[in-house]
């Protein structure tokens, strides 16, 4: 599932087609739950003749902001992919949005495993959604002091805290593991046992793990791929999540361990990232 770099990488891909672009027509396919909010039929009403001003981003969500004031949401979850293309170019069968616009070329969504879900919503709505996700890990506002204050304000396992998008935005389990990993910090831990030293080392390889991988254009394990097609290069660069169980720790050696922490396959060196620091 594309995470922040990803869905940042989709967003700079695609905003040099789509900014100032109106948006002539709006078709849908067959499976019409692509599109979560309006009904199908207001969702085109509202989006034909409206040009898209601006390409933003929230956590892992793109957004068309329009110049009626409504954002389009755009979640891609698993396989969905945005390209703009000349209508002539081919399709398939998972095309379930299509845009024609006023350059004469079409905005395409594609998505074979249909989990990606599109809304349309007012400024009201959108500062509702706005709300219910936690910083960008990129705001300058969010500074070491904060972060440990929002780790020792929950009582949660550190992997799990990570993921939950309503207490950091745009994290997913890749850049979690990388990031812990860096950090040196278990991924069972618990949030208010970090210490403030701990916290900011997390939040600085946080960022650190984000923005190596945005320089890459994201990191493609099978499907994921930018607004001009291309796959991520971020791979190879991974320094814990693309290793098996029992392979060797790149910075010590150990056994790497793979494990499911809070539901999700979770890699870490017990050696690197001791669970009981304090008795090492
Ligand atoms: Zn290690």
């Amino acid at each position: 599932m594309p995470e922040l770099p990803e869905v940042e990488t989709v967003r700079r891909t695609l905003a040099p087609h789509l900014t100032g672009r109106r948006i002539l027509q709006t078709h849908i396919g067959e499976y019409r739950r692509t599109v979560a909010t309006p009904d199908p039929e207001r969702f085109c009403a509202r989006m034909d003749g409206r040009s898209i001003v601006e390409l933003g981003r929230r956590g892992k969500f793109l957004l068309f902001r329009l110049d009626s004031g409504d954002t389009v949401t755009i979640h891609l979850r698993m396989t969905g992919e945005l390209s703009v293309v000349e209508p002539a170019a081919a399709t398939t069968p998972h095309m379930h949005l299509w845009f024609d616009l006023d350059d004469g070329r079409q905005l395409r969504y594609y998505d074979v495993r249909k989990f990606g879900r599109w809304s349309l919503i007012t400024p009201a709505q959108f500062e509702l959604f706005d709300q219910s996700i936690g910083p960008e890990p990129f705001d300058p506002e969010l500074t070491a002091e904060t972060f440990a204050s929002m780790l020792r304000g929950r009582r949660r396992i550190l992997k799990p805290l990570l993921l939950d998008q309503s207490f950091i935005a745009g994290i997913g389990n890749i850049y979690a593991d990388e990031a812990l990993f860096r950090a040196g910090i278990h991924p069972r831990r618990h949030s208010h046992e970090l210490t403030a030293d701990e916290a900011e080392r997390l939040l600085c390889e946080i960022r650190w793990v984000l923005s190596s991988a945005l320089e890459h254009r994201g990191t493609t394990l099978r499907d994921y791929r930018d607004g001009n097609g291309e796959p991520g290069e971020n791979l190879s660069r991974l320094q814990i999540y693309s290793l098996d169980h029992d392979d060797p720790c790149p910075r010590c050696g150990a056994r790497i361990v793979r494990d499911v922490v809070g539901q999700r396959g979770t890699r870490f060196c017990p050696s690197c990232q001791p669970v009981n620091p304090q008795a090492k």
